[in-house]
Formats: C-alpha cells, structure tokens, sequence
C-alpha cells in the first residue's frame, strides 16, 4: 500500500474548511493565521506560499509579515508581543530557519503557547510530553494521521524513529508512547543502525540523508513514513529507497506526496483548534 498524502491531506483541508465555514455562519469570525519571514531563502518562500494559499483556500485570514535578512532580534520580538495581543490572530509561526543575529530560542519562547501553531515553544513540548492537552507539531502529527490510516490500533507495537529532533523525533515518540507502541529512538551515534531499523513494526524516517533506508533495514509487512525530503540532482527523494523498500512492507509514504502535505493540513488544523479554545 502506497499511502497517498495528497489525498488524506485534501480530506483533512475539506474537512477544516467545512468546518470553518460553519463556524463563520454563526458566529461572523475565522481563524487567523499571521506567518513571520525573514529573509529570502527559497525553499521557505515556498513553504510560507503554500501556507498562505492553503489558509486562505479552507477560510483561514492569513496575512506573512515579511522582513529583510537582516532585521533586528528585537524589531521581530515586538511584533510577536503585538501579535500576541491582537484578537484577531488566532495562530503565530515564524518560518526557520532564521538568520544568525537571531536566537531562535527567543522568538519561540516569545509565541504566546496558546497560539503557537508550530507547537515549539517548551509550554507546548512540556505538555505533550506529560501526556496533557498541547499543541502538536505539524509534521509528527501529520505522520500519526498517516499511521492510522493503516492500522488503527498501535498498542504494542515497536515503533523506530529515525532522528531526534525536536521538531521531528522527539515529538514523534511522545505521540506514539501516547498510542502504547514500544518506542525507539535513533540517531547519528546510535551503534547498530540497521539493526535497530530491523525490529520496527512502525518506522519514521527523519535524518535528511537521501536513500538510507535500504530494503534490508525493514521489517517485511511494517510501516514506512518517510518524513525526509532530500534534493537529488533535480529530484526530490526520501530518507527511504522508496523503489527498493515499497513491495516488502505493508505500507510506506511516498516522496514527495507523502508526509510533506499532511504537514501544511496540520497547520490549519492547529490553527482553527487555537482560535476554538479562544
Ligand atoms: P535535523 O534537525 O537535521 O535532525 C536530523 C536527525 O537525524 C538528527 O537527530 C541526526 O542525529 C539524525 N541523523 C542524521 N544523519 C544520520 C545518519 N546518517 N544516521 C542516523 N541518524 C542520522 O532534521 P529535521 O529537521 O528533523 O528534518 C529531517 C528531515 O525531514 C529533513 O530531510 C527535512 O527536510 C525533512 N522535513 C520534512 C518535513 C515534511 O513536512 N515532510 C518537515 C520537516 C522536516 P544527531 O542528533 O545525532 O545529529
């Protein structure tokens, strides 16, 4: 089984956006979504394009503050407090990566956490790690949808993460403890890579290293989720060697059209669940 992004993803978006339209009959109010760029690195012109066109295409008012490379820290920081403040926006994310003069660390602790719709500020990480109500980041919970779509119950099943970042990894694990799966997780000094890989019935690949996972690595029948997105000559390619690994497992994500829609869906879901609890 192929698992086709695309279509969970437009699922997720119409599902939102009736939703959203129900809510504006009754109530004359939407979500919105203020998204922060600064400078003018490619790939995240296109991520905050895609963002923008998705929002406003579910109903969501999105509006991209954008600034020059080199802005100052503080300049950003008062626009994050005015944002905060302002009841009209219902969701903050600033687009990584940021340039140097930045800290990264203080624009997130500065997203007020109940509109941070990336779920990075460590409110949000504390919460989902203490099992409490939090917002999820987008592309571990994009991933879980994408789960469960093949299998609905995940109790103790072994789970392998590739990765332990903190915007990939680390929440990963925390959303499949919460599923009672057994959870692994992997990274660059982990002795005996493949051979932890191998006892995965649920393995997430999120390194950023093109075809890594190679056929050998997998457990027949498990489930593959390629979160990485690696650019090969003018192809883009996963953390998994997608042709090699497809016909041993149950299922596996493609690249693209795997994960990397689910993301931007979760967004707007994160969006419209923080202007809900407003
Ligand atoms: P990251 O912060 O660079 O973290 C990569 C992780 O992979 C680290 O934990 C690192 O280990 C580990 N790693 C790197 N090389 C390895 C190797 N050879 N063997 C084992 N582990 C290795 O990356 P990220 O932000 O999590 O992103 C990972 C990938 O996902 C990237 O390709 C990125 O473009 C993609 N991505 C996709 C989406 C989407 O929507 N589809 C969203 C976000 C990111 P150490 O900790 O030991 O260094």
């Amino acid at each position: 089984m192929i698992i086709d992004g695309k279509i969970e993803s437009a699922r997720l978006r119409e599902e939102i956006k009736k939703e959203i339209t129900l809510i504006r009959k009754k109530t004359n109010r939407s979500p919105g979504l203020s998204v922060i760029l600064i400078g003018d690195f490619a790939p995240s012109q296109i991520y905050v394009k895609n963002k923008e066109k998705n929002s406003k295409e579910v109903g969501i008012n999105s509006e991209v503050i954008r600034y020059p490379k080199e802005v100052r820290e503080e300049e950003v920081l008062k626009k994050i407090e005015e944002l905060n403040n302002n009841k009209e926006v219902s969701g903050i994310l600033v687009q990584l990566p940021l340039p140097d003069q930045i800290d990264k660390e203080k624009i997130i602790n500065a997203i007020r956490p109940s509109k941070d719709v990336d779920g990075f500020n460590p409110i949000n990480v504390g919460n989902l790690a203490s099992g409490y109500k939090a917002i999820v980041p987008c592309t571990p919970l994009g991933c879980l949808l994408l789960i469960k779509k093949v299998e609905k119950n995940l109790t103790g099943k072994n789970a392998v993460i590739l990765g332990r970042s903190n915007l990939n990894g680390k929440p990963m694990a925390q959303l499949l403890l919460k599923e009672n799966c057994t959870v692994t997780i992997v990274h660059s000094k982990t002795v005996n890579l493949k051979e932890e890989c191998q006892k995965a019935d649920i393995l997430i690949a999120a390194v950023g290293v093109a075809n890594l996972v190679k056929s050998d690595w997998v457990k027949k029948d498990s489930i593959i989720i390629d979160v990485g997105i690696n650019k090969v000559g003018d192809k883009l390619v996963g953390d998994v060697d997608f042709d090699k690994v497809k016909d041993k497992v149950k299922a596996i994500t493609p690249v693209p059209g795997g994960v990397g829609p689910m993301t931007i869906a979760c967004l707007l879901g994160n969006t419209l669940e923080c202007f809900k609890d407003r």
